[in-house]
């Protein structure tokens, strides 16, 4: 809306804007091509696409600063993407708007072991942080599956959670800081090196606000020094009851696992077909693996405790690891699953839930149900210990209202879990694929006050308008959305 005003000032000439963004970043920085554009309309939620109108590539938090800044004094919408591995919507453009990318900004800009601090630009990728200090005896633990290709921006806008979320807590226990770019070009410091900041703690508001509140242009991470011992363990059982019971049992007794992941026997057939791991018997209803971590002593007495819980429960067979490769070949299958399934089926969407965990048995055994009641294949593979379910539905896009299907039995898992007590996101976000269930979740007050929040720094509705909350504008509106920006305009 905003930018077709600016077209009928410009007489459909958008020459003035691009070369006003062609003066801070450089005219290579500005995408501005039908065929370029191209590569920014989705993010990893592939089923939604829409052409952003123009693409500005920053390369400081000046030069990011200076771009909103334009964008505000023409009230123009702009979304920030990082790497685009969301599988929400989060970063997928709104009609006629700036895409700005913070691919450039990627450097480390200091490590500080003795304090265990880490200050990353936003386009860092996740394992990059690991990698630069793991020589010294630490890393990050904020894991993601994406974690080679997702950007730290994208973790802190999502919080973002990974296989060691269990025990270490997920993105927002780990930023102690931000440099930030609010919607009216401003560059504001919340947060610090220091643990706990008094006055309002406006870092954890910005972590997980979806590029509704402003641009991270700079990242305080905090890192763990590598722990003493690792030892992976994996069990597998005959039916899904009894791994789930197990996962309940090792967590009453008093253990937190580094992490805890299931993966039912659909999941196991395909990441042995793709990836053949050799471990994962296929005539097994579930698998978990279960990642003990800390001190010698209490990694060998946890391994036994926690491999005599999954006997109790049944388990077939247990095969535990301590040495790095071996650890790898044990997780390769889970780490593969998603990959595998675009190997089995033309197309897939995954799932974001949250249940109870004592639910676990329960809920799958619904959400089984409802995969007979549409006629889709789910494939579940998930964070078993924290209750994070992953139902990767599987289908095929060419069939004709095949999405708009799939769309809806994503709705009903999401309605299940808020019924049991659960969440409708547990580290994917809401972005543009869940905004429409946030009435299933939260009271027209509980939407009202977030709304509050979200004017005082974005007053104009410019960044990343149309995410999170319910807009006129469905979830199934939204996957239809093949509307090129600037419709009969030409930008050339
Ligand atoms: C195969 C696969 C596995 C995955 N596994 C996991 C998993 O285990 N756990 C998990 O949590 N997620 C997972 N994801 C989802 C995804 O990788 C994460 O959400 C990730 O944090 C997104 O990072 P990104 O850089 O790609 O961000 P984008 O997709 O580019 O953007 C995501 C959101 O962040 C905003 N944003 C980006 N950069 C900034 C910034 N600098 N400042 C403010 N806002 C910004 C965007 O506007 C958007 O709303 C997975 C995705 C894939 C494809």
């Amino acid at each position: 809306m905003f930018l077709k005003n600016i077209i009928k000032q410009t007489n459909n000439n958008l020459s003035p804007i691009i070369k006003q963004f062609e003066a801070v970043v450089g005219k290579k920085w500005v995408v501005k091509t039908k065929a370029e554009l191209l590569t920014y309309e989705c993010d990893a939620l592939t089923a939604y696409r829409q052409k952003p109108s123009i693409v500005v590539l920053p390369n400081t938090t000046e030069e990011v600063a200076e771009v909103v800044k334009i964008c505000h004094e023409n009230q123009l919408p702009w979304v920030a993407r990082g790497a685009g591995t969301g599988l929400s919507g989060g970063a997928l453009p709104v009609e006629n708007c700036v895409l700005i990318v913070m691919a450039r900004m990627k450097q480390i800009l200091e490590i500080d072991l003795e304090n265990q601090r880490i200050v990353v630009q936003p386009g860092v990728i996740n394992n990059w942080v690991t990698q630069a200090v793991s020589g010294a005896g630490f890393y990050y633990a904020p894991d993601p599956s994406s974690q080679i290709i997702c950007s730290i921006g994208g973790n802190v806008a999502e919080n973002s959670g990974g296989v060691h979320c269990l025990k270490y807590g997920v993105t927002t226990n780990h930023v102690m800081g931000l440099k930030l770019v609010i919607p009216d070009g401003s560059i504001k410091n919340v947060g610090g090196k220091i643990p706990e900041m008094p006055g309002y703690d406006l870092t954890g508001l910005f972590v997980g606000s979806e590029g509704t509140l402003g641009i991270a242009t700079e990242i305080t991470l905090r890192i763990l020094k590598t722990p003493e011992a690792i030892c992976v363990v994996l069990a597998d059982f005959t039916s899904i009851e009894a791994a789930a019971q197990a996962v309940s049992d090792i967590i009453s007794a008093g253990m937190i696992p580094a992490g805890m992941e299931m993966m039912d026997n659909f999941s196991i057939n395909a990441v042995e077909d793709v990836v053949a791991t050799n471990y994962y018997p296929r005539d097994a209803k579930a698998v978990l693996l279960v990642e003990l971590d800390g001190l010698e002593v209490e990694v060998s007495t946890n391994k036994e405790r926690v491999a005599q819980i999954c006997k109790d429960n049944g388990a077939r067979s247990i095969t535990s690891a301590r040495d790095l490769d071996t650890r790898m070949k044990l997780w390769k299958g889970r780490k593969a699953a998603f990959a595998a399934m675009g190997t089995i089926s033309p197309n897939y969407f995954v799932q974001d839930g949250v249940i109870p965990r004592t639910k676990l048995a329960g809920v799958l055994e619904e959400i089984s149900a409802l995969s007979q009641e549409y006629g889709y294949e789910i494939a579940n593979v998930f964070h078993a210990g924290d209750g994070n379910l992953h139902p990767l539905i599987l289908y095929d896009n060419s069939v004709e209202g095949s999405f708009a299907k799939v769309e809806e039995l994503g709705g009903e898992i999401l309605k299940l879990c808020v019924r049991v007590g659960g969440s409708i996101s547990g580290e994917h976000g809401i972005g543009a694929d869940k905004n429409c269930y946030m009435p299933d979740m939260f009271s027209e007050a509980d939407l009202e006050t977030m709304q509050y929040i979200r004017q005082v720094f974005n007053p104009d509705g410019l960044a990343n308008p149309g995410k999170v909350f319910p807009t006129p504008r469905t979830c199934g509106e939204a996957a239809n959305a093949k509307v090129q920006a600037f419709k009969g305009v030409d930008v050339f």
